[in-house]
């Protein structure tokens, strides 16, 4: 498409095929022109989804002023879009990013951008398309929360917790703020098995599972290790506090009546608090020692400390 600053649609010059092409590509295809001075307009717009820019008097405008279409981009997405415009007029290299845009109506799309830049006068002309991709992002999106769930409770799995925990551990020695992880394992949920079936067994962890996170504030999160194993990792929050909320849980799943008949279920807990600058695995074999101890010293207790 030969680059003329005052063509911004479809004229009756253009071909019939490529006029009927431009109306209804599934997507936008576009030039975008930005000046030595940083001057942007789109001299050329096309496809079905060019309305993502406005209605046809702004799109008009945009072929003189762009900026405006960059107001349709998501804040969040905006510094990136800018950097990689930045870096691809520089080294004239493609730019392939993925931003949200609001559409007209308020609702917001994921568009997948691809734009190939030239030199142009003195300056840069990008020749691009873009399409929604919405759809993608959604399904990637599922497929994330799918591999980071535990699939009989419902709650995070080992993966997921990994992940936050070491992103709340950078947080706290950044800010030098205090965190806890408590760990907790069923007692003797081998007889529960045994005796009631794996099925019973099976019921069991997702309602202990919701009883805890009743409990729990917002941002504890309480996700699922595996087998009858838990974790809780709570920031902000000093060991005191953390071996309190260890204790109320195990309160609360001793009190529970979980449908065993002469039968009461318990739990038994490690909790410790992180040591700016030691590493995950330091934490969790502290509060997995303290559990132990727990365990040893006759379970349905909270631990804190290797002297208990
Ligand atoms: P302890 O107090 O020492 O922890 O005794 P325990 O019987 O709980 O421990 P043990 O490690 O011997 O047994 C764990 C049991 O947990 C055995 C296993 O069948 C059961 N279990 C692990 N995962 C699941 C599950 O997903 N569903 C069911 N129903 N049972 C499970
Ligand atoms: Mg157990
Ligand atoms: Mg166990």
């Amino acid at each position: 498409m030969p680059f003329d600053t005052t063509t911004l649609e479809q004229t009756g010059e253009a071909s019939q095929p490529l006029a009927l092409l431009g109306d209804r590509l599934p997507g936008l295809i576009f030039q975008c022109y930005r000046s030595a001075e940083g001057a942007i307009r789109f001299p050329y717009l096309a496809g079905a989804d060019r309305r993502v820019l406005g209605d046809a008097r702004q799109r008009q405008r945009l072929a003189v002023d762009g900026r405006h279409a960059f107001d349709r981009v998501h804040p969040e997405d905006f510094p990136r879009l800018m950097v990689a415009v930045e870096r691809s007029a520089k080294s004239l290299s493609l730019i392939a990013t993925q931003v949200r845009l609001t559409r007209p109506g308020g609702s917001e799309a994921w568009f997948g951008v691809r734009a190939q830049p030239e030199p142009h006068g003195d300056g840069t002309l990008w020749h691009g398309i873009m399409v929604d991709i919405s759809e993608q992002i959604a399904h990637q999106a599922h497929l994330r929360e799918l591999s980071d769930t535990d699939e009989l409770t419902g709650l995070p799995n080992r993966r997921k917790l990994m992940s936050c925990l070491d992103h709340q551990l950078s947080l706290s020695c950044r800010h030098g703020t205090p965190l806890s992880l408590i760990l907790f394992d069923l007692d003797h949920f081998k007889r529960v098995n045994d005796t009631w079936g794996h099925l019973k067994g099976d019921e069991v962890l997702g309602r202990l599972s919701e009883l805890c996170q009743e409990l729990l504030r917002g941002e504890d999160m309480l996700a699922r290790l595996g087998g009858e194993e838990f974790a809780v990792l709570l920031p902000l929050t000093p060991k005191p506090q953390a071996l309190n909320v260890a204790q109320r849980l195990r309160e609360r799943v001793a009190g529970h009546d979980f449908g065993l008949p002469r039968h009461r279920l318990t739990i038994s807990l490690g909790v410790a608090e992180y040591r700016i600058g030691e590493s995950r695995e330091a934490l969790i074999d502290r509060a997995d020692c303290h559990l132990y101890i727990a365990k040893e010293s006759g379970r349905n207790r909270a631990v804190g400390s290797a002297e208990e």
